[in-house]
């Protein structure tokens, strides 16, 4: 049988499992609410008595709200607020990782070498000074095989996706406009940057960090091992 499961959200990111007849109840108010429990029940075949657990645990955990001589209504509001809430807490700086980083002048066959002996699939390029200058990424080295270029003399920045155009993310954002980011932009990481004004009181950013596809899985299972050993 396969089991439907949500969860409830309750203070700092308790999450729970709903059973069975619990998702039905979270139906039949998200249809027929405002509805009294007698008539859930009626709708289960079982005794209103028999409903009173499951119609507590709904209502502490926020999903329903019960009121006297009205009954039982659905609180999507509350449940999603407290979704966002929660996701917003959660800062890039919190889940970054260690960036992998290259010079400008390293050739494209040393950075391939990199990519391989690191285990990442982005590499940010900077410059003399140690400023973000670009970006590259494994389909720009594939792309790059394709043709006839020497690998072992161009210089990774001539196949690399240059500043202005590469998105960046600051320790301090949350974690959802990061994702945001990459979503839209359809990439795979942001570096994450801090910004340190150069020698001609220009603000430039350096790298600190990365946050990537994997940073946001490991977050959302890190979630999800919490809610199962409960709290
Ligand atoms: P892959 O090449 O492994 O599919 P991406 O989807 O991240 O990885 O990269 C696709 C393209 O987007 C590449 O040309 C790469 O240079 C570029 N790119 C990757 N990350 C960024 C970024 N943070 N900002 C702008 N462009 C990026």
């Amino acid at each position: 049988m396969k089991v439907h499961k949500k969860y409830s959200i309750i203070g700092w990111c308790i999450l729970m499992e709903l059973s069975e007849r619990q998702e039905k109840i979270l139906e039949i108010v998200k249809e027929f609410g405002p509805i009294t429990g007698e008539k859930i029940a009626e709708f289960l075949c079982v005794t209103r008595a028999a409903l009173r657990p499951d119609l507590a645990v709904l209502t502490m955990s926020g999903f329903l709200e019960a009121k006297p001589r009205v009954g039982y209504t659905f609180k999507t509001q509350a449940v999603d607020n407290e979704v966002i809430r929660m996701l917003n807490q959660y800062k890039v700086g919190d889940v970054q990782s260690m960036p992998v980083v290259l010079k400008e002048s390293c050739s494209i066959y040393d950075a391939i070498v990199t990519l391989f002996v690191e285990d990442t699939g982005t590499i940010f390029i900077i410059d003399d000074n140690n400023y973000l200058t670009g970006v590259v990424s494994r389909k720009d080295f594939l792309k790059t095989t394709l043709g006839q270029a020497d690998i072992c003399k161009m210089p990774v920045s001539v196949i690399m996706t240059r500043m202005p155009n590469v998105i960046l993310a600051t320790a301090d954002e949350t974690v959802v406009e990061a994702v945001k980011k990459i979503v839209e932009q359809e990439i795979d990481s942001l570096p994450v940057v801090k910004y340190l004004l150069d020698a001609d009181g220009e603000e430039k950013p350096q790298v600190v960090g990365k946050i990537t596809k994997t940073n946001i899985a490991r977050l959302f299972l890190d979630l999800a091992t919490r809610s199962n050993e409960g709290g």
